[in-house]
């Protein structure tokens, strides 16, 4: 059933720490696996021959760099307006990576090589391209690209081509660009203006700002190579350089390029230096944060090589697409492409935050910092939709929601709960109770106001209902009492309460000024307690289950496993009314509620839901294997499980489309798939807790968690699981139900797995 919904579309061959392929497909999937980026920019696998122009999405993704979209086709939406008539998107910038290989009239193309390989190191995030090129005149040049985005300094990129005639002398003519007809999906090759250029035989500059936005970038790129001679040109929208060079049989030629890229003015004095360094040194600097960041955050797997590189792939685009600095907001395709213009949305608080939170920790801060620095513009969103607290936006490049393409998007208010919940997270994870009442604690009273007011009370059930609100399973919209969207609203109106009691307690100073601020009116938290305690949800007594909204049991049945493969995803291939009046999940609902407040339902609960629910999922959204994985683990479903795992680690090397860019949130899970599904971790209301299992087949894995300022070391055998306080003070933790003060190390029994 599994195979049929969730196909293999490519295979990625095998290999813990490199992806790699030995053909010359050049094709937009191949470009978004072979991404690179240190989080403040990312370029996508172009190969560096490929001009701009012959690329769907060239340049650079770069953090805060977008441009306003006007002749968008707007969602024809009744009612007063609530979301902007402009659309946010990413502005790739001008493309740095162009590279032509000429001999004579011959010009450099893999589909001529003898010999052809790409191989981007996860390890050290190096991109190695090697190649011998036969010409049509019989001579031979072997030749290796390697290049770099500088994980130490955010603005750096840097390459290396290393040539080798392998059986004549002769000249060869390099001619590289700067270029601003940067090829964009939604603004074709006209999003730069303002373009200023120059070049000499030392540089070459390139400066544009966008359109609408009037966002500037500033390009500036030094070659280097010994015995060559550079002749600089200089046109109104690119500017460049042609190097030619004397090859001597058999000895090594060596060119290097080095990249600084800027969206703030660049200081001449501050790159001078940086320009001129040498690649190795560069790349040296480069591997060495790298490694500094795998320490605490790979995950080492022994038993299954597909899954460990599907999971170090995942951790990897994690890394690359997002860094300490400015507050940006985290796109839910990284830095690998336009796809949804770089908008963040719930995935990066429910999803990729938890990895940052154990991992880097102020990654995790700056995203909620991302929610907070806009909470104005989420408070005129509420006033908007006549609500009061705040709002936050579904799909935000930059605060504002973004008319998004789906029409629900209005309706997805749950995010309104998933913040607060990724809030508290962090607060009690990376134990920073200073950060809570200095900002995380103006967000949840906003949004546990906003739910406040979005209830109603049903006079007849003495309950209090959410009407028309689409939850995280897109399949079903605008309807009435979505279990998510409800319990977490109860849950959010509880940690409302409580954050207001915890700062009147702890905080008075810095409460009152606060509650000024926010016109608090006496007692408004008990009224918050009173609708949580009495929020609706609909329990069907003939299933055993939740349901997942009114009226879901009673819409039209599907039998999944009778469908052909080709129509999956069903949002592509059936019409939306079909897709409506079906029991059919796109993701998990109900499922994820109770994977997110753990403790709130008891096993044989989560048992039969999950046994309802999971046959009637597409996983036609990425956020969906993953969480199924890690309930599959916890309700002993192990088949399922690891090929749920498999799913997500593989994702976008094997399986999901991958052309749009990385689905980050499902790379995240991936992550989650070993810390919360096999290694059961939870963070619960007591704190965190864990239930290790491992496969009858695995030999162990192993990770690292930060958890409230101290580090953790997990390893997980058939044998034992053992938990070790590797930094900071001991750590409280509660193992297989038993509490535990880890002050060292201590071993435990593990649970063995039948499959995978
Ligand atoms: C999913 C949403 C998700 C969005 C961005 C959609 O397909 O249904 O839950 O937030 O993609 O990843």
């Amino acid at each position: 059933m599994l195979d049929k919904i969730i196909t293999k579309q490519r295979e990625w061959a095998v290999d813990e720490w490199v992806v790699r392929r030995d053909d010359d497909d050049v094709s937009d999937d191949v470009q978004t696996v072979f991404s690179q980026g240190n989080g403040f920019f990312g370029i996508r696998g172009i190969d560096e021959e490929q001009a701009p122009s012959s690329v769907a999405q060239s340049g650079a993704f770069v953090q805060g760099l977008y441009e306003i979209q006007q002749d968008h086709e707007l969602l024809c939406m009744k009612g007063a307006p609530v979301l902007p008539d402009v659309f946010y998107r990413a502005a790739p910038s001008p493309h740095f990576l162009f590279l032509q290989v000429k001999i004579g009239d011959a010009v450099f193309s893999p589909d001529q090589c003898s010999l052809y390989s790409r191989r981007l190191d996860l390890r050290t995030g190096v991109l190695r391209r090697d190649a011998v090129w036969e010409l049509p005149d019989g001579k031979k040049l072997q030749l290796c690209f390697k290049r770099l985005v500088s994980l130490k300094t955010r603005q750096l990129f840097a390459s290396q081509l290393t040539l080798i005639p392998l059986n004549f002398s002769g000249q060869v003519e390099l001619v590289f660009t700067l270029d601003a007809e940067t090829h964009s999906v939604h603004f074709g090759n006209s999003l730069w203006a303002n373009v200023c250029t120059a070049a000499d035989e030392d540089r070459v500059h390139l400066s544009a700002e966008t359109k609408h936005s009037k966002l500037s970038v500033n390009l500036i790129c030094k070659h280097r190579a010994d015995g060559g001679v550079f002749s600089p040109f200089s046109e109104q929208l690119r500017a460049g350089q042609i190097c030619t060079m004397d090859l001597r049989e058999n000895e090594t030629a060596v060119l290097e390029k080095t990249v600084w890229l800027d969206t703030s003015t660049v200081n001449c004095s501050e790159i001078e230096p940086q320009l001129n360094r040498y690649y190795d040194e560069i790349e040296t600097e480069s591997v060495l944060a790298w490694a500094e960041f795998w320490a605490d955050s790979d995950v080492r797997i022994d038993g299954n090589s597909g899954i460990q590189q599907g999971v170090r792939f995942s951790i990897a685009q994690l890394r690359q697409a997002y860094r300490e600095g400015p507050a940006y907001g985290l796109g839910a395709k990284g830095l690998t492409s336009e796809g949804y213009g770089l908008a963040h949305f719930w995935d990066s608080e429910i999803y990729m935050l938890p990895f940052y939170l154990h991992t880097m920790p102020e990654l995790a801060k700056q995203i909620l910092m991302f929610r907070y620095n806009n909470i104005d513009k989420a408070r005129d969103r509420a006033r908007r939709l006549h609500q009061k607290g705040a709002m936050f936006a579904f799909m935000s490049v930059q605060g504002e929601d973004n008319p998004a393409a789906w029409a629900c998007i209005l309706g997805e208010q749950f995010i309104n709960a998933t913040l607060p919940y990724a809030i508290w997270n962090y607060v009690t994870t990376a134990d920073d109770e200073a950060w809570l009442v200095s900002y995380g604690a103006e967000m949840v009273i906003e949004c546990a106001r906003f739910w406040a007011g979005r209830v109603s009370f049903n006079k007849q059930s003495g309950k209090y209902f959410i009407n028309q609100i689409t939850g995280p399973d897109e399949y079903a919209e605008w309807v009435n009492n979505d279990f998510f969207a409800n319990v977490m609203a109860a849950w959010t109106l509880r940690y409302g309460a409580e954050v207001i009691r915890r700062l009147k307690a702890s905080y008075t100073a810095e409460w009152q000024a606060l509650a000024g601020r926010l016109d608090y009116g006496d007692g408004e938290e008990s009224r918050w307690c009173e609708i949580a305690g009495s929020i609706h949800t609909i329990y069907n007594d003939e299933l055993g289950i939740n349901e997942q909204h009114n009226g879901f049991c009673g819409l039209d049945d599907i039998d999944l496993e009778a469908l052909p493969a080709s129509e999956f995803p069903l949002e592509s291939h059936w019409p939306w009314p079909k897709v409506l009046q079906h029991k059919v999940l796109k993701q998990p609902d109900v499922l994820l509620a109770e994977l997110l407040l753990s403790d709130e339902f008891s096993a044989e609960q989560k048992k039969a839901d999950y046994e309802y629910y999971e046959p009637l999922t597409t996983h036609d959204s990425s956020l969906s294997p993953c969480i199924h994985s890690i309930l599959a683990v916890e309700l002993g479903v192990t088949d399922k499980a690891f090929q749920y795992l498999e799913n997500s680690a593989r994702l976008d090397l094997d399986y999901g489309d991958s052309a749009q860019g990385i689905h980050l949130a499902n790379a995240a899970g991936a992550w989650m798939s070993i810390v919360y599904g096999l290694a059961g971790y939870r963070q619960t209301k007591v704190g965190v807790s864990f239930a290790p299992a491992i496969s009858k087949d695995w030999k162990s894995y192993s990770f690292r968690l930060k958890i409230r300022g101290s580090l953790v070391g997990i390893c997980v055998t058939p044998d034992a699981a053992q938990f070790e306080l590797l930094s900071g003070g001991a750590v409280e933790i509660q193992v297989n139900d038993e509490n535990v003060q880890l002050e060292n190390s201590m071993t435990t029994a593990v649970r063995i797995l039948q499959c995978g």
